[in-house]
């Protein structure tokens, strides 16, 4: 095991590493933003080291400083967290040549993964199923875009290769309509990713959201750890995450997830990654694979009582996985809600100083968070202040844990989304389970037209 680690992130998933490095016996050191000197995750660490002003292209986005961070502090290998510089190949690649371990794959798998045409041409070849579209990258050609259009079969949805965070891409529902929108996605391709590939699938207009995690060791083994369901998303961000994914039989999802386990041995993976899929009418259909650790990892550390951060460092430092797939077992159900600092239903940021905090606790209650009472948080970062997760026997108990959990917890001095939670875990299509992902949003527009009406 690595004598020290580098934690290159910040807030909870910092804690978190910081917490399953300490558990190991790994020394650590956080690097951090001037907005962040004065948090508690940060005085934990063995060692830290400011790396820049609180904008995040100039800290938690500057490489040279991480790397000298790591220098002068002699760290042996570095942590991304998600977020950031989690799935950046160069940064893995400069990582790995200043002479440190990357915590996370190969930088050639991050960049052949990176790039959504090529990763759907390496899951199509390790036989994931995908979503049916163009063979590779749009031609220039028109006649050809029009031809592959009509192969695919309307509504289709025009994406950018380099695309990410639900940027870049465009929904097409006619041929009248299918050049303008390419020509448009490509420009803002362009010059949003300074890539102006474009792929084309067919519209699923349905789907559910669900992931598959997988693990693997630098000595090509691989497992599956189960599914996630992440269909509750608003502006394509998740919001609550929840394992296993309700009334989807357990044959189906090893089906899949033994594809995947199968397409890490193939591509060389190493650590852990997520295959994302659209689920619809009981077939799955690969969307993107994730390089890094998630925000939702909890829900299927609680199900399958792996610790998978422990499993990244462990696979890092070299380590065989010390189990297999048969090993692996889902057990219960778990729910994750993810607390943001923002007005509930309107969605805007809402950082500043949180006056009191009250964290819930009992039975199958965990929290994540990095947050205390008297703790600013600031506006330069992502809204999530933590994330409360239930545990139950059932996913009824923990639904009900959850509630528990919600009113017992105390935020106060900023907003927080907690009472979008709340109603969400009284509502009756959640509470059935299996809602698609564009459940959330609709129930939010028909909320603030009912609003509206009054
Ligand atoms: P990003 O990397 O930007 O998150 P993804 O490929 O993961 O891009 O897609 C983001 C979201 O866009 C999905 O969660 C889904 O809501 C929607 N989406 C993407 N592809 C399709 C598709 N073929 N059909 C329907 N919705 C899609």
């Amino acid at each position: 095991m690595f004598g020290k680690v580098l934690i290159a992130n910040r807030g909870e998933i910092a804690l978190r590493i910081l917490r399953a490095c300490r558990e190991l016996g790994v020394r650590t050191v956080a690097v951090h933003s001037e907005a962040d000197t004065e948090a508690k995750y940060v005085k934990l660490a063995d060692e830290s080291v400011c790396i820049g002003p609180a904008s995040s292209a100039l800290s938690y986005l500057n490489v040279p400083a991480i790397i000298s961070a790591a220098e002068v502090t002699d760290a042996e290998a570095i942590h991304p967290g998600y977020g950031f510089l989690s799935e950046n190949a160069d940064f893995a690649e400069c990582v790995e040549k200043s002479g440190f371990a990357f915590i996370g794959p190969r930088p050639e798998t991050i960049r052949l993964m990176g790039d959504k045409v090529s990763a759907k041409n390496a899951m199509k070849e390790a036989g994931v199923p995908c979503v049916p579209g163009s063979e590779g990258a749009l031609p220039d050609d028109s006649t050809q875009i029009i031809k592959i259009g009509r192969a695919v079969g309307y509504p289709v949805i025009i994406k950018a290769a380099a695309g990410g965070g639900g940027r870049g891409m465009r929904v097409v529902h006619t041929e009248a309509a299918l050049l303008n929108a390419v020509s448009m996605t490509r420009s803002e391709a362009g010059a949003a990713f300074n890539n102006s590939t474009l792929y084309m699938e067919k519209y699923l207009e349905n789907p559910r959201h669900v992931e598959i995690q997988v693990l693997a060791d630098a000595h090509r083994s691989s497992v599956y750890l189960g599914e996630r369901d992440c269909s509750m998303q608003r502006r394509h961000q998740k919001v609550l995450e929840e394992a296993p994914a309700p009334g989807i039989p357990r044959r189906v999802i090893s089906r899949v997830g033994d594809r995947c386990a199968e397409a890490c041995r193939r591509i060389n993976y190493r650590g852990a990654g997520t295959f994302e899929f659209l689920f619809e009418n009981g077939e799955f259909y690969f969307i993107e694979m994730n390089t890094r650790v998630q925000v939702e990892h909890p829900v299927t550390e609680l199900v399958t009582g792996v610790d998978i951060i422990q499993a990244q460092l462990r696979v890092a430092a070299g380590e065989r996985l010390w189990f297999k797939q048969r090993d692996i077992e889902i057990r219960g159900h778990a729910i994750e809600c993810r607390i943001n600092a923002e007005e509930a239903f309107k969605g805007t940021p809402s950082p500043g100083k949180i006056t009191n905090w009250h964290a819930p606790g009992g039975p199958g209650i965990r929290v994540d968070s990095h947050v205390y009472s008297g703790y600013t948080v600031p506006p330069h970062y992502d809204s999530m202040i933590g994330k409360v997760i239930a545990y139950g026997d059932t996913r009824d108990q923990a639904i009900r844990r959850m509630r528990i959990a919600l009113s017992e917890m105390m935020v106060d001095g900023i907003k927080t989304n907690i009472p979008l939670h709340q109603e969400l875990l009284r509502d009756e299509r959640f509470v059935k389970g299996g809602a698609s992902i564009h459940y959330l949003e609709e129930k939010l527009a028909a909320r603030s037209e009912a609003a509206k009406g009054k």
